[in-house]
């Protein structure tokens, strides 16, 4: 594991804190909170090499 996330990682999407990191290919990186990562889990699945999903470490869920 080459990092773990941090408060200072942001979502791509809307800059809320980032949970989970998907590797698209050598050189994308994604990142996504838990609602974006929920959003888009189907087509994250189907292109990703990599998934680093960090969601346990929220106490509440956003819904
Ligand atoms: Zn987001």
């Amino acid at each position: 594991m080459s990092h773990f996330l941090t408060a200072q990682d942001r979502c791509d999407r809307c800059g809320g804190q980032a949970y989970i990191r998907a590797r698209f290919s050598q050189d994308l990186e994604l990142l996504f909170c838990a609602h974006h990562a929920r959003r888009y889990q189907a087509a994250l699945q189907r292109q990703i090499s990599e998934l680093h999903d960090e969601t346990h470490r929220l106490t509440t869920t956003p819904y």
